[in-house]
This record gives structure tokens, C-alpha cells and sequence, in this order.
């Protein structure tokens, strides 16, 4: 995990990470900037072996950490030290800001390699593609507020794990992510604090909520990200213990740069 925490955090770094399944490192949004660099080094990810990463949808607290992936990867392709292509997954209005973006700020000499080296993909929804050793399914998770994606990875031993971006389940997604071994859920705040941090009017949900929708999908293991970051010392028992009133599975609370282990 690269980050965990929601789109104000300043106490860690916006969610996202990389899924290995063995066959190389798959990104997942990318954080609010920058510090996207720093993660990386930190968690000794090397950009040389990135070749495929996924946009959820087009907010702040993920996009704009993708575009300084794609201009360390062309700043590389330019010193002709990059072998093969990176892929950027999303759906079309994602991928138009992303480009938009990079056309915008990223030099020419390394913009110019869009659409030849660094390939901007546009998925639908329902469409599926393998890379990594995993096959992967898009869907749209019918947000009201911008348009986003999630997705669902098949790993090498079959098993299910399933993406939901930064949103609460919603039902219109349950043949995407019903059974599945492992689900990557936002949990806002403890449902208990709901006065203190608002998720609601956020459009984002508690880990009661958390927990009690991955009870009715049977998932096995439930995974709680893109939180508030205002308590992060307890965040782990406190969390899993909330989402347990109503699920009996494992929950996993990651901290920032912790490896969960499928
Ligand atoms: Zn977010």
C-alpha cells in the first residue's frame, strides 16, 4: 500500500498501490503528486519494471500523482532508459484528463511519447484484459459524483480480488464483486466518530458500513483504505473491530508502505 488515507490527509499519503501477483507490479491510482516519487522509492519500487497502472477516476487525491508517474517513465524512455510500454487503464473521462494534463505541463520532449511508448488506454465498462499474470474486468461503479471505475483481478491461483475505488459498494456492481477473496473498500471513519469526520456528506461510508456489505457479498477478506488521518495510532484495531460487528472474515487495515499479503 502507498498510501491509505483520503483526499486532506496530510498525516500519510492519498490511497494507492501495487498489486504483484509475480509476474511485475500493476499501480493503482496514484495519489495527489509528487510525493507518488517518494512512496515509490520508499517501498523499493523500481519504475523500471512498471509497466501497467489503473485510474480509478479523475479527482485530485488520484490523478495528479499519475501524471509525475508518466513523466519519470517518459523522463526514463527520453534517457533511453526504459524498456517496453506503460499502459495507463481508465475510463474515457479519466483518460482525457490525464492526457489533457500531461500535454499541459510535461515538456514535449517527453510528452511526444504518449501514444507510442506510454499508452493512455481507454477501457469500458465490463471490458476485461490480462496483464501481470492477472485477468482484470473494469467496472463502472455508477458514482453520482464524477464518473469512476473499479475493478476485479482474477490472481494466477484464481482467486478474486476486487477494487472498488474510493466509494462505498454499490449494488448495482454485485455480479463484479459478490464471493470474492479479497475486497479493497474505503472506510471514511469509524462509524462511531460519523459526527466528528461527516462521511455521509462526503459520499463515503464507515467501516460498520464496510463490514456489513462484505458480510452480504460474502467476501473472505476485506481490505479498509482512504481514510481520515486523524487516527492513524489505533486505526488498525479500531477499524477491524467495527467492521467485525457485522463481518467474520479477516479485515486488514494497511498502514502506508505495509505489504499485505494476499
Ligand atoms: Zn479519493
Amino acid at each position: 500500500m502507498l498510501g491509505t488515507g483520503s483526499a486532506l490527509v496530510t498525516r500519510c499519503f492519498n490511497t494507492c498501490f501495487v498489486l504483484n501477483a509475480g509476474e511485475g507490479d500493476f499501480l493503482v491510482d496514484a495519489g495527489g503528486g509528487n510525493g507518488i516519487l517518494a512512496q515509490f522509492e520508499k517501498a523499493g519500487i523500481d519504475f523500471h519494471t512498471l509497466h501497467h497502472a489503473f485510474l480509478t477516476h479523475g479527482h485530485t487525491d488520484h490523478i495528479l500523482g499519475m501524471i509525475w508517474v508518466v513523466r519519470r517513465i517518459a523522463q526514463m524512455v527520453y534517457a533511453d532508459d526504459y524498456s517496453g510500454t506503460f499502459t495507463v487503464y481508465g475510463h474515457d473521462e479519466a483518460i482525457e484528463m490525464l492526457d489533457a494534463f500531461c500535454r499541459m505541463v510535461i515538456p514535449s520532449r517527453f510528452y511526444r511519447y504518449i501514444g507510442e511508448r506510454l499508452i493512455f488506454r481507454t477501457v469500458a465498462d465490463g471490458e476485461e484484459w490480462d496483464a501481470v499474470g492477472c485477468h482484470f474486468t473494469a467496472f463502472d461503479i455508477h458514482s453520482d459524483k464524477t464518473k469512476q471505475y473499479g475493478f476485479n483481478a482474477i490472481l494466477p491461483d484464481g482467486r478474486k480480488l476486487v477494487c472498488l475505488g474510493d466509494e462505498p459498494y454499490n449494488p448495482v456492481t454485485e455480479r463484479y464483486v459478490k464471493h470474492c477473496d479479497w475486497l479493497m473498500s474505503e472506510a471514511f471513519c469509524l462509524y462511531a466518530d460519523r459526527d466528528v469526520f461527516k462521511p455521509y456528506e462526503k459520499f463515503h461510508s464507515t467501516a460498520l458500513d464496510a463490514g456489513r456489505d462484505a458480510s452480504k457479498l460474502d467476501v473472505k477478506n476485506l481490505l479498509l483504505y482512504h481514510t481520515e488521518d486523524r487516527t492513524l495510532a489505533t486505526r488498525a484495531a479500531t477499524y477491524s473491530a467495527e467492521a467485525k460487528t457485522h463481518f467474520t472474515g479477516r479485515v486488514v487495515v494497511p498502514d502506508d508502505l505495509e505489504v499485505v499479503i494476499l
